[in-house]
């Protein structure tokens, strides 16, 4: 499943005239994320507010982008009540009688009312549906809920007794404060003609299987309303934060949490996105501004250098470049693969107190050689006790895990010793100390356990865990765009005629990129023609942090990469004494660094992970970490000369590193072929089989 580029919130208006022409609270407010960008708008009636975002969705629905909307109001009733309307649990079939009973005109007057009475009419007694004004209200439509009794339906959706929930009004309610049952009643017939309009591609979330272009949910801003007052513009309208923050923390979200968010629900009652996911969510939303953009002359080389050797091109990377993500604090259990922002202290001591490490018997104490006979104490010590006092030259019971009791600092295992009428009995020495574990002799509380930079391991989760972290700052994740250049390419799958070859270097790519544990974002294919790769970097660079493009990077007539790098005035063509490789333009387009590779896809690999990975590293916030080698005997013979590095690719087998037969660039099969790297430093050298060269496993950069 993609990620969504689009997000759209809407607070939607259960009013009955159009709003007041000048922005203001009571109307309908959309915030649109779109390319990074967050813009917010106004609509004085439901009849606009559709037509603006059908035009929406109709124009990224057309360039092929996902869209995700929320609406804040309930999308489905508590359980019995689609079942008496339409004959069916499923909500979307009360849409559907729904849509046929509401007239909503283009000025905002409708029949909610009447709509409304008729549904009650359906239930004994009276309601469930109540509230309006005085003049409508009559036995069987009260003004006031008190008034109800016999329909026999829930008050409330499961949803609605949630954490965060509680702010939220009844869906019966259809008049003055929160009148979310009018909302309903007004909301849901207008996301039914969504409905028709879109067809299959349209999902409704948490109902619909969400694998479409358009997924429309149930939202409710107030869950962050403390995190949206928090970020409140001067003189800004409550509903504009509202929807603005929520569109922003919504495409925040890893596709992952997202994903799990929408697929989280009630099939008969719905649901409200975040609810049962709060911290990720209001995370998202509190994430602190971004990083300070990169300097435009990052990339610039010393002048007078014709080819650089490899360790001087990092050495400059790592100088130049900094962290460009923001900065946000996610709960533990949503930091795997992220990048620590801060270095993490220990809150706690593991092991908090001493504890046994076996099970056997305490006392205080060692014990020289010979026989000992202790009495025992009533009871136990088990994992999760609290300590309690075992008096001097005395001996308790205890269990692996346990914390040492009070006047107990030995055990004994309990297979060295014998029970006999209330004592043990065993045959020293043993030394004082002997089978448990110190506090802290691990971690101690305030010890540095984790430092900045450092990406999330499965082992650090538990270290985190262990010494009582349950949140912690890290960066969010780098996106990487990956473009292909070049007229011969077209996309794997589709029909190639001569002079075309498929587009390798994309996968490719686009592969190492999550495999390095950044967000790759596929940029697509782009002809060798200026004017539409230009168009594709400035649509690119509001959606991602860094971009890598393959192909057309050198100084030649459809070298466009590099021409309009330089024409920008950020680039700088890297010739580096390396092999396999061509120059590398390195650039800045509108703020974002773009790594520009040769063509070649041998080329394309070894430069990423030579050059592109540790320089993306830094941008996501990470280290610049060298990838860890070792020396291995050769299976191949070579004849290197002096200049460049070089880089094999090579696997062992046996113990010896055996060499590609071929050495030449285009040569996809051998990077497939290929367990790794050797890599040749830059003086000449006869290799002869059984001689020890450097291999870098492919696991060492991560891949
Ligand atoms: P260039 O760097 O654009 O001069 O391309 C160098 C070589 O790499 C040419 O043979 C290209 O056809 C080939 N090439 C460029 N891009 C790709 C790609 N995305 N997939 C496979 N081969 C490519
Ligand atoms: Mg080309």
């Amino acid at each position: 499943m993609t990620a969504f580029d689009t997000f759209v919130i809407v607070d939607w208006s259960a009013r009955a005239a159009p709003s007041p022409r000048k922005p203001s609270k009571d109307a309908i407010w959309c915030g649109i994320v779109r390319d990074g960008t967050t813009t917010c708008t106004y609509h004085r009636t439901r009849a606009d507010a559709y037509l603006e975002l059908t035009t929406l969705f109709d124009t990224e629905l057309a360039a092929g982008r996902r869209v995700l909307a929320g609406f804040d109001f309930p999308f489905a009733y508590p359980t019995g009540f689609a079942k008496a309307v339409s004959g069916s649990h499923d909500p979307l079939a009360l849409w559907v009688a729904l849509h046929s009973r509401i007239e909503d005109a283009d000025d905002n007057t409708n029949n909610r009312f009447d709509v409304a009475r008729d549904l009650n009419a359906l239930f004994a007694g009276v309601g469930p549906f109540w509230g309006c004004p005085a003049s409508v209200s009559d036995a069987v439509l009260p003004a006031k809920g008190t008034l109800r009794h016999g329909h026999n339906l829930p008050e409330r959706r499961r949803v609605e007794g949630q954490n965060g929930m509680g702010r939220a009004q009844p869906c019966w309610k259809l008049y003055t404060t929160g009148s979310v049952g009018s909302q309903a009643l007004l909301g849901i017939p207008r996301l039914q003609a969504l409905r028709e309009k879109y067809g299959d591609h349209l999902a409704v979330a948490p109902f619909q299987n969400i694998g479409t272009p358009l997924v429309i949910t149930e939202v409710f801003p107030s869950l962050i309303a403390d995190i949206v007052s928090d970020q409140m513009e001067p003189d800004e309208i409550k509903d504009r934060a509202q929807v603005r923050v929520l569109a922003t923390a919504l495409s925040r979200l890893d596709p992952g949490t997202l994903t799990e968010m929408l697929q989280t629900g009630d099939p008969v009652e719905g649901w409200v996105l975040g609810v049962g996911h709060e911290a990720v969510l209001r995370a998202a939303a509190t994430v602190a501004p971004f990083a300070p953009p990169l300097r435009n002359d990052c990339f610039a080389l010393p002048p007078g250098v014709h080819w650089t050797p490899v360790d001087e091109a990092l050495g400059l990377l790592q100088h130049r470049l900094t962290p460009v993500v923001a900065t946000q604090t996610q709960p533990l259990n949503a930091t795997l693969g992220r990048i620590t922002a801060r270095a993490v202290t220990a809150l706690r001591s593991n092991p908090p107190l001493p504890n046994t490490a076996v099970d056997g018997y305490g006392f205080a104490g060692g014990r020289g050689p010979g026989p000992h006979r202790l009495p025992l104490v009533e009871g136990r010590a088990a994992a999760g006790d609290a300590p309690v006092d075992v008096p001097a030259g005395h001996a308790i019971r205890v269990l692996t895990g346990a914390a040492l009791p009070q006047g107990v600092d030995t055990v004994i295992l309990q297979e060295d010793v014998t029970l006999e009428e209330g004592h043990i009995h065993f045959n020293g020495p043993l030394k004082q100390g002997a089978n448990s574990r110190r506090a802290g002799e691990d971690v101690h509380a305030s010890d540095e356990i984790l430092p900045a930079g450092r990406r999330i391991t499965p082992a650090d989760l538990a270290l985190l865990a262990a010494t009582g972290v349950s949140e912690l700052a890290v960066h969010t994740p780098l996106r990487v765009g990956v473009l292909s250049t070049g007229d011969e390419l077209v996309e794997a799958g589709d029909t190639a005629v001569a002079g075309q070859i498929y587009d390798a270097n994309r996968p490719l790519l686009l592969g190492l990129i999550e495999r390095f544990g950044h967000h790759a974002i596929d940029l697509g294919r782009c002809p060798d023609d200026r004017g539409t790769l230009r168009a594709r970097l400035d649509a690119a660079a509001g959606r991602v942090d860094a971009i890598i493009t393959s192909g057309g990077a050198s100084a030649g007539d459809e070298d466009h990469v590099s021409a309009l790098l330089q024409d920008a005035g950020a680039m700088s063509l890297w010739r580096i004494a390396i092999k396999p490789g061509r120059p590398l333009a390195l650039g800045m387009w509108q703020g974002v660094p773009v790594f520009g590779l040769p063509g070649n896809p041998v080329a394309a690999m070894v430069c990423t992970l030579i050059f592109a990975r540790p320089a993306l590293s830094l941008l996501a916030g990470g280290t610049f970490a060298a990838p860890q080698g070792f020396d291995v005997p050769a299976a191949f013979s070579k004849t290197k000369k002096a200049g460049r590095r070089e880089y094999l690719r090579a696997r062992i087998r046996d113990g010896r590193v055996e060499a590609f037969a071929s050495e030449g660039s285009g040569r996809i099969s051998g990077l497939s072929w290929a367990e790794g790297l050797v890599e040749l430093s830059e003086p000449a050298r006869t290799i002869a089989p059984g001689d020890m060269v450097r291999f870098i496993p492919y696991g060492s950069f991560g891949i």
